[in-house]
C-alpha cells in the first residue's frame, strides 16, 4: 500500500526527520490560509499523487508541472490549476492521475541534493540503505552509469542499524563536519525506525538536501507499506486513498483475492500466484492478452469464485474468461460445484474455458459437463489458452 507525501511527512516528523513546513488542503477555500500560516516568502505548490516525477509531470489540460516554486501572491492561483486537474508523469502512464489534494511547503535554499531509500533487498532478505550524492536524478541510471556515486548498506535485522554504518554513509555524503553528522544520524535512524515499526516495503527520500544554511531536509518523501502486515496497523490503513486503487482490486482483496487488472481482454481466475503467471504467460503466447492476475487462493469456496466472477466482469474490456485451476487441497468438485453456482448467479454470457486437472477432476469435469451451462473444457494449459484466445478473437472480429 502507497501514500501521499504529505501523509509520509507527518510520519517522518513523528519520527523525528527533519522536513520544510507544510501543509495539506482537499479544498479550494482552505487555500489562503494554509498559504498564510507558511513562513517565507516563497512557496512551492505540490500535487498529491501516488507517483513520482511530478516535477516534470504535464497536467492533461496543458498545464506544465505538478510541483511548482510560486510566491505566496502566486500559490493560490497555482493550486487552483491543479486541485481536480488530472497530472500525467513518467510513472502514472498515459491516463494519469487526478489530484484530490495540494501540499504547500517552505521553499528551501537548496545548497546540494542527495538521494536516500530504504528497501528490503532480496538477494540477502535484510534492509538495504542506499544512499547517493547524485541527488533529484533517476537513481536507475546512476546505477547503470556512475555506480560509484551509490553506496548500499545493508542492514542486520537482528543488531539493527549500527554507529560505524551511519557514519560511514553519513562520510560518503559529505556530511563529516559534527553538526552535520548530528542531523544526518537523527535522519537515518529516524528513517530505520520508520521502515522496522512500520512495515514498509519502501521509503525513499528524493531529493534529500543540504540548505545553504546547512540544515539536512527530506523534501521529497515516498513510503509504501508491506500488505500482509497491514494488520498490525490500522493507523496505517486509515491513510489508504481509494481514489489511488482501482476499486476492483479494493473488491478482490475484502474477499482475499488477489486481483490486478490489466488492459488486456482475457480474464483469467487462477489458483496460485505461479500458475497465474504462466496462465498469463501462455494467453500472450497463444496471441491473446490478459485482462488481469487473478489468484482464488487454495481455499477458494463458492463464494470466492462467485466474487471473483463479479469482479472479473466490471472490466468492460473482457471479452471472455479463462477459469484454470489445480485441484490440489482443494477438490475439483467443489471446484465445479463453485464454477456452476457463480455462473448461474452471475448470470454469465461471456465465452467461458475451464481447465480443471487435481483431485477427483473425473467428477468435476461430469458436474461441468451436466450442469447445462454453456462453456468449454479444455485438457490441458496450453489447451484452454489456445482455446479462449480463438474463441475471443472470433467473436471479436
Ligand atoms: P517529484 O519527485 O514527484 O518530482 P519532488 O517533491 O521531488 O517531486 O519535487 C521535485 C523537485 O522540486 C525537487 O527535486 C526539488 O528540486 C524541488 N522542490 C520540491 N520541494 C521543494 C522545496 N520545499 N523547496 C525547494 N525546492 C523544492
Ligand atoms: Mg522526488
Amino acid at each position: 500500500m502507497n501514500i501521499h507525501e504529505y501523509q509520509a511527512k507527518e510520519l517522518f516528523k513523528e519520527f523525528g526527520i527533519a522536513i520544510p513546513n507544510g501543509v495539506a488542503v482537499k479544498s479550494e477555500n482552505e487555500f489562503d490560509s494554509a498559504i498564510a500560516s507558511l513562513n517565507g516568502d516563497l512557496i512551492v505548490v505540490k500535487s498529491q499523487i501516488h507517483a513520482g516525477g511530478r516535477g516534470k509531470g504535464t497536467f492533461v489540460d496543458g498545464f506544465q508541472g505538478g510541483v511548482k516554486l510560486a510566491s505566496k501572491a502566486e500559490a493560490a492561483g497555482i493550486a487552483k490549476k491543479m486541485l481536480g486537474n488530472t497530472l500525467v508523469t513518467k510513472q502514472t502512464g498515459p491516463a494519469g492521475r487526478q489530484v484530490g489534494t495540494v501540499y504547500f511547503t517552505e521553499a528551501s535554499d537548496i545548497a546540494k541534493e542527495y538521494y536516500l531509500s530504504l528497501l528490503i533487498d532480496r538477494s540477502t532478505g535484510k534492509v538495504a540503505i542506499i544512499a547517493s550524492t547524485a541527488g533529484g536524478m533517476d537513481i536507475e541510471k546512476v546505477a547503470e552509469e556512475t555506480p560509484e556515486q551509490i553506496m548500499k548498506m545493508i542492514v542486520d535485522a537482528d543488531i539493527g542499524l549500527q554507529p560505524f554504518q551511519v557514519r560511514k554513509l553519513g562520510f560518503f555524503l559529505g556530511f563529516g563536519a559534527k553538526e552535520l553528522m548530528k542531523q544526518w544520524t537523527a535522519i537515518i535512524k529516524g528513517l530505520y525506525k520508520l521502515f522496522w515499526t512500520k512495515d514498509c516495503s519502501m521509503v525513499e527520500v528524493n531529493p534529500l538536501i543540504l540548505t545553504e544554511d546547512n540544515r539536512i531536509l527530506a523534501l521529497d518523501a515516498k513510503v509504501s507499506f508491506d500488505d500482509n502486515a497491514l494488520f498490525r496497523h490500522p493507523e496505517i490503513l486509515e491513510l489508504r486513498d481509494p481514489h489511488e486503487e482501482d476499486p476492483k482490486e479494493i473488491e478482490a482483496s475484502k474477499f482475499g483475492l488477489n486481483y490486478i487488472a490489466l488492459d488486456g481482454n482475457i480474464a483469467c481466475m487462477v489458483n496460485g500466484a505461479g500458475l497465474a503467471m504462466s496462465t498469463m504467460d501462455i494467453i500472450k503466447h497463444f496471441g491473446g492478452n490478459p485482462a488481469n492476475f487473478l489468484d482464488v487462493g487454495g481455499g477458494a469456496n463458492e463464494e470466492a469464485i462467485t466474487q471473483a466472477f463479479n469482479i472479473l466482469l466490471k472490466d468492460k474490456n473482457v471479452k471472455g474468461i479463462l477459469v484454470n485451476i489445480f485441484g490440489g487441497i482443494m477438490r475439483c468438485d467443489v471446484i465445479a460445484a463453485g464454477v456452476i453456482a457463480a455462473v448461474k448467479n452471475v448470470g454469465l454470457t461471456l465465452p467461458l474455458v475451464v481447465r480443471l486437472e487435481g483431485t477427483n477432476v473425473e467428477i468435476g469435469r461430469k458436474m461441468l459437463a451436466e450442469s447445462g451451462i454453456k462453456l468449454t473444457t479444455a485438457d490441458s494449459l496450453a489447451d484452454a489458452a489456445e482455446k479462449i484466445v480463438k474463441i475471443v478473437a472470433e467473436e471479436n472480429k
